[in-house]
C-alpha cells in the first residue's frame, strides 16, 4: 500500500516536517536512548521531555525537548533541528 506522500507526490521539505511521515520512521536504535548516545548531561536529561517519557529511541517524536536548551514547541521547527542530529540521521528509519 503506497503512502500518502506517494501518492500526492508530496517530497523536501514539506513532507520532512510533516508529523505523518516523521511518525512513520521506525527507531532502529538497538536499544540506545538519545541520552546516552549524546551525552547528554544529567541535569539538562532531568528536565527534558524525551526523558522523562522514556522516549530516548524516538526523541524525534517528541516536541519540546531540550537538545538545544530550549524547547521548541512547533513540530516544523523541531525537525529542523533532528535533520542534522546525529542520532536522528543514524537512528530514525522511514518504515
Ligand atoms: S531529547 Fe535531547 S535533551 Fe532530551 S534527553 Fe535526549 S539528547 Fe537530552
Ligand atoms: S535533536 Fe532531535 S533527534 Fe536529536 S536528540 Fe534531539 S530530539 Fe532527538
Amino acid at each position: 500500500m503506497k503512502n500518502c506522500w506517494e501518492i500526492k507526490g508530496c517530497s523536501g521539505s514539506l513532507r520532512d516536517s510533516c508529523v505523518v511521515y516523521i511518525e512513520g520512521m521506525a527507531p532502529v536504535t538497538g536499544g540506545v536512548n538519545c541520552w546516552d548516545y549524546l551525552k547528554c548531561e544529567e541535569t539538562k536529561r532531568n528536565n527534558c521531555c524525551a526523558y522523562q517519557q522514556r522516549r530516548g529511541q524516538d526523541c524525534w517524536k517528541v516536541t519540546s525537548t531540550l537538545c538545544e536548551g530550549i524547547t521548541i514547541l512547533e513540530f516544523k521547527d523541531k525537525m529542523k533541528l533532528c535533520r542534522k542530529c546525529e542520532f536522528f540521521v543514524k537512528h530514525a528509519k522511514k518504515s
